[in-house]
């Protein structure tokens, strides 16, 4: 499925060899390597727009004031070494506001990812997603002791007790059920406006993708649904979660909504989606979601005959 946001990260990762702390820091030394700043996981960008790379000397200070959290290696671009950088410490406010400049500024990541380049969003969602990680994980979950980056920031490692961490992706299963010519979306509570999505919910522990949706269907809607088909998937870094799309046909089509969780669920057509997908997602007393969300690609797929 195309034009999927956040999707489609061109960088070689380079898993093996960046075991090796060596090599890491010799792709950090490579004049060519260039490094993505983001100051509280907001990434610097150009006007573009696009990714807001730096070159390595341009953010040396940060560098030598972080010490052990150096550059996340994110992969290699062509053969060209492409790292990140928080550059969120009290400490170091003056130097993200110098790295503002003309044409240059911390974008707001979820705005700025339908803009950018093919391949940039997904580049950002890595970044995004390791940088928060890297943030909240300084203590070892096994033994309380401090830890360090490894494996180029791939990883964590506490010295104290041995334990590795790896970062961690949260699966969210997002559906869109449809009952005969009919899907259903929602409203969900304490939410603004009158968007309407498709339902979504994060899968459990020992939970299968199918039993996942089944099981949120069952306890948003009171819908009872079968032939569950996976349709695409999409990074969500929000701050780390996978979006796993998701058709499901509903075995009939009386609601029984939790109003804990919705507001409110209702069918809606296909010629009612058509048209408000034809005025750019506002229909009559509704809001569909946008492209930048993998809902709306669902939505659109079901629409145009292809669930
Ligand atoms: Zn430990």
């Amino acid at each position: 499925v195309s034009g999927i946001v956040f999707s489609g990260n061109p960088l070689d990762r380079a898993s093996n060899q960046r075991r090796d702390a060596d090599w890491v820091a010799a792709r950090l030394a490579e004049p060519a390597a260039r490094v993505l700043p983001l100051h509280r996981l907001r990434p610097m960008v150009t006007d573009a727009p696009s990714l807001g790379w730096l070159d390595v000397p341009a953010l040396q200070p940060a560098i030598d004031r972080l010490g052990a959290e150096a550059p996340i290696f994110l992969g290699l671009a062509d053969g060209v070494p492409c790292f990140a950088l928080g550059v969120s410490d009290p400490a170091l406010e003056e130097l993200a506001a110098s790295l503002e400049a003309e044409g240059r500024s911390w974008g707001d990541p979820r705005a700025i990812a339908p803009l950018l380049p093919p391949g940039d969003a997904g580049v950002l969602a890595q970044a995004r997603s390791v940088l928060d990680w890297h943030a909240r994980h300084g203590f070892c979950a096994a033994c309380g002791a401090t830890t360090a980056p490894r494996t180029g920031g791939a990883s964590r490692g506490c010295a104290t007790c041995g334990a590795s961490h790896f970062p961690r992706t949260d699966p969210v299963v997002i559906m869109l059920v449809e009952h005969e010519d009919r899907c259903l979306l929602a409203h969900g509570a304490g939410r603004p406006g009158n968007f309407h999505s498709a339902l979504a919910g994060f899968i459990e522990p020992g939970e299968s993708i199918e039993e996942a949706v089944q099981r949120e269907v069952w306890e948003e809607a009171g819908v009872r649904v079968r032939d569950v088909r996976y349709f695409a998937s999409q990074p969500w870094p929000f701050p780390a979660s996978l979006m796993i799309g998701c058709f499901a046909r509903a075995e009939g089509d009386h609601l029984d909504v939790d109003q804990e969780e919705l507001e409110t669920a209702r069918w809606f057509t296909r010629a009612e989606i058509a048209a408000a997908l034809a005025a750019g997602g506002a229909g009559e007393g509704y809001t569909l979601p946008q492209p930048v969300a993998i809902a709306h690609h669902l939505v659109r797929a079901w629409c145009e005959g292809r669930s």
